[in-house]
């Protein structure tokens, strides 16, 4: 499908996604899909997981990764081994606490944990090298830009349900630049938190 990075492949290969899902779900856990994780929302599909942190990857350093949108952590997972610190913020309570669990459950001790509006970004630790999004809107949040540092680049889907493109933005010394890469489908990224 377009994944060619090794280290990606192998990433996808070794994470243990079934440890992220209900064990209702473990069973179709290695399916190509998404998959819901309560509160009405979802596991990203290891296609995009793989897909989003292949272009980090190729792109720029990994030092300090932001992500917004943690959810059940499978990605922060994935992201943890190829950072040396991540940090992870999530709006509903409940997930933000499971997720912190899971990861300490899995010796993932490289992730720092945040119940919070992602949209705010996370001050105290910025500049990030890399800020991974994974739920839409219709344009990226000022702050995450505020927050990146030179040659860091963030990617987010963006538009509308049915028209989200995954979009890469790369601060360079003169400004951002914009690249759309493809058609994705993420839940939305909300104000305020629960
Ligand atoms: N990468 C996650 C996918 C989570 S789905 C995984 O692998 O499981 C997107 C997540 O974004 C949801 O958990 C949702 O609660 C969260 N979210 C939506 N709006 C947000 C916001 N403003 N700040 C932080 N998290 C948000």
């Amino acid at each position: 499908m377009g994944i060619s990075s090794e280290v990606v492949l192998d990433l996808i290969r070794t994470t243990p996604r079934h440890l992220f899902v209900d064990e209702a779900l473990a069973s179709r856990a290695y399916e190509n899909t998404a998959l819901p994780i309560g509160f009405g929302q979802t596991i990203s599909q290891p296609y995009v997981v793989a897909a989003m942190t292949q272009v980090l990857l190729e792109t720029g350093p990994m030092h300090r990764v932001l992500e917004i949108g943690g959810g059940c952590g499978y990605q922060s997972a994935v992201l943890a081994r190829v950072a040396a610190q991540v940090y992870t913020i999530e709006r509903i309570a409940a997930l933000a606490n499971r997720l912190r669990t899971r990861l300490y459950e899995l010796k993932v001790s490289n992730v720092r944990v945040r119940h919070g509006d992602g949209r705010l970004g996370w001050a105290a630790h910025a500049p990030f090298d890399a800020i991974l999004v994974a739920a839409a809107a219709s344009s990226v949040p000022p702050k995450l830009l505020e927050q990146l540092s030179v040659g860091g680049r963030a990617i987010m889907p963006v538009g509308r349900q049915g028209e989200q493109m995954l979009t890469l933005i790369r601060r360079t010394n003169d400004g951002f630049e914009e690249e759309a890469l493809q058609r994705v489908s993420f839940v939305p990224l909300l104000e305020n938190v629960d």
